[in-house]
């Protein structure tokens, strides 16, 4: 086997523009094996050559690549010929990673309300789950006040006709509102509450056929699918397919009192009667209408920003205000990486919902997962909502597996990825010291860490320029590492400007050594200004 050679990636059908602009940064290689934090690829003859990756499966291979015991395991199931795809039976092993995960929550979070378990296939399919789950929410929550309402307007009608008065407000509403009529003080009580039921009627129509609103943070990013990319700020992804599922209104990291505005703003009331005393009247009842509060306790795609104690508990607030569930997006952050299985756990953010993904399947195997608290967990979504490939047994069994090693001699990975994170952060720190002038911040937890850089000077190389105002600078980065130093970095989706740093619990301190010295050899180029040497493709 040899590499896909440039000239032949040009021709690709499989995302020819993708693959063209992997050519023309010098990203366009083939990887051939993958152990640890280490991809190879194979030089001219025909050798393999290590590059060591940090980019870890955009964070998904938080135990590394082909991790040897699970790639022993999944041998196994293969060779055992353990059933894949049987639906609707019992699936022992997918309750036994939901038990797992409750025991994660209780440890980490001291809840002992049990959490249920929804599988899916990817980040997007799962938060999209979170986002139906909590609009079947939502909607039987409507469905109840509706009732309530129409339970009213009968219990209104019973009452007039035995006698009861309507209130004079109410009246007083219906005159003002009811436009060449005598009025309703001309009105006996019966034709007035008719009227009344109408008018209402017709003023909160609109109300309870309003789609919901959800809300979430500035630099969020909760997938690329029709409804989670609602969900993702950056417009680039976003707003082509805004009309395509419910909006979503975004407060800045900086301001937790916002998400409380924006709540505020998306309020909407019904009226409903009432009957008290022998009177009949009006009381506004607040309509449900935030869908979610949607939030990542570390934000990847955003550039590796954290979330302050003080965002966090603004979220889980306003979702209790508004009567919704926060979702905590834990797909990048959570499975250990930041030090703790849930990183939310660090900001005492506790979800209503929590979403997995990535580093679930153990970096071989497609799993995702919803997981929703008891006092919020609607059955019915259990047939309303289905996947062929979801909670497959493949996938499943891995992540069981992959759970054991996490949680294997009390949380002895969690601690390697804090200690490992702390040692990575401290040379990172060190590069941002001998060159302030060309990165302009080191961010993140454990390892999720981003390196992000300032603009070239305006006066630097037009072709660099170019890249920057295209928001493709921090490919060119990881072209240059990649080319020169062997060592794989891209920058964050939504922040061009930041490296991702997201490597295995497993890193050795060799593979430091390189990485540290990668980045420094990139910070004296940017400093000397020698874009040929940055573009050489
Ligand atoms: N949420 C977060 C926080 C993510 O980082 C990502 C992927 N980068 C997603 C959702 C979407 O996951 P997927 O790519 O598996 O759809």
């Amino acid at each position: 086997m040899t590499a896909v050679e440039p000239a032949d990636a040009q021709d690709s059908l499989s995302e020819p523009f993708l693959v063209r602009h992997l050519v023309a940064l010098g990203l366009a290689v083939e990887y051939v094996r993958a152990e640890g934090n280490i991809l190879y690829r194979r030089g001219a003859d025909g050798a393999e050559l290590p590059v060591l990756d940090l980019v870890g499966g955009f964070g998904a291979t938080v135990l590394g690549h082909n991790h040897p015991e699970l790639t022993r395991y999944a041998a196994e199931l293969l060779d055992a010929r353990t059933p894949v795809l049987a639906q609707f039976s019992l699936h022992p092993w997918a309750d036994d990673v939901a038990r797992k995960l409750n025991a994660v929550l209780h440890r980490e979070f001291g809840t002992d309300e049990p959490y249920s378990v929804i599988f899916a296939n990817s980040g997007a399919e799962a938060v999209e789950a979170a986002v139906k789950h909590a609009e079947l929410d939502r909607v039987m929550r409507v469905e109840a006040l509706r009732r309530e309402v129409e339970d009213g307007v009968r219990e209104a009608r019973t009452a007039v006709r035995g006698g009861a008065a309507l209130d004079p407000a109410a009246r007083a509403a219906l005159t003002a509102g009811s436009a060449g009529v005598a009025g309703g003080d001309g009105l006996q009580d019966a034709e007035a509450l008719e009227r009344l039921v109408r008018e209402v009627a017709e003023a909160d129509a609109p109300h309870w056929d309003a789609p919901p609103v959800f809300l979430a943070a500035e630099g969020a990013f909760h997938g690329k699918l029709v409804g989670s990319v609602q969900l993702t700020h950056n417009a680039a992804f976003r707003a082509p397919f805004r009309a395509l599922a419910a909006p979503c209104r975004f407060a800045p990291l900086d301001r937790p009192g916002r998400l409380a505005e924006l709540a505020r703003e998306e309020r909407r009331t019904v009226s409903a009667l009432t009957v008290a005393d022998g009177v009949v009247g009006v009381t506004a009842r607040e309509l449900p209408r935030v869908g979610a509060v949607v939030l990542e306790p570390v934000q990847g795609e955003g550039g590796i920003r954290e979330v302050g104690p003080e965002f966090a508990a603004q979220a889980a607030r306003t979702a209790e205000e508004a009567g919704c569930p926060v979702v905590v997006d834990e797909i990048q952050s959570g499975m250990g990486r930041t030090g703790a299985f849930f990183a939310s756990s660090l900001v005492g953010l506790r979800g209503d919902y929590f979403v997995l993904a990535k580093g679930l399947g153990g970096g071989l195997a497609k799993a995702a997962a919803l997981l929703v608290r008891q006092s919020r967990y609607r059955p019915e979504f259990e047939m309303a909502h289905s996947s062929t490939f979801a909670k497959d047994g493949f996938s499943t069994r891995l992540a069981g597996r992959v759970l054991d090693l996490l949680e294997a001699d009390g949380g002895a990975l969690y601690r390697l990825a804090r200690d490992t994170g702390e040692r990575l952060t401290a040379r990172l720190e060190g590069v941002r010291n001998d060159f302030k002038d060309v990165v302009k911040d080191v961010r993140g937890r454990g390892l999720m860490l981003g390196v992000e850089f300032h603009d070239p000077a305006a006066a630097g190389p037009p072709a660099l320029q170019e890249h920057v105002r295209a928001g493709t600078f921090g490919y060119v980065l990881s072209g240059y590492l990649l080319r020169e130093h062997a060592v794989r970095v891209f920058p964050t989706a939504s922040a061009t400007s930041t490296l991702r740093i997201e490597p295995s619990v497993h890193l050795s301190e060799a593979e430091m050594d390189q990485a540290e010295s990668a980045l420094r050899g990139l910070c004296r180029v940017l400093r000397d200004g020698d874009g040929d040497r940055l573009l050489a493709g």
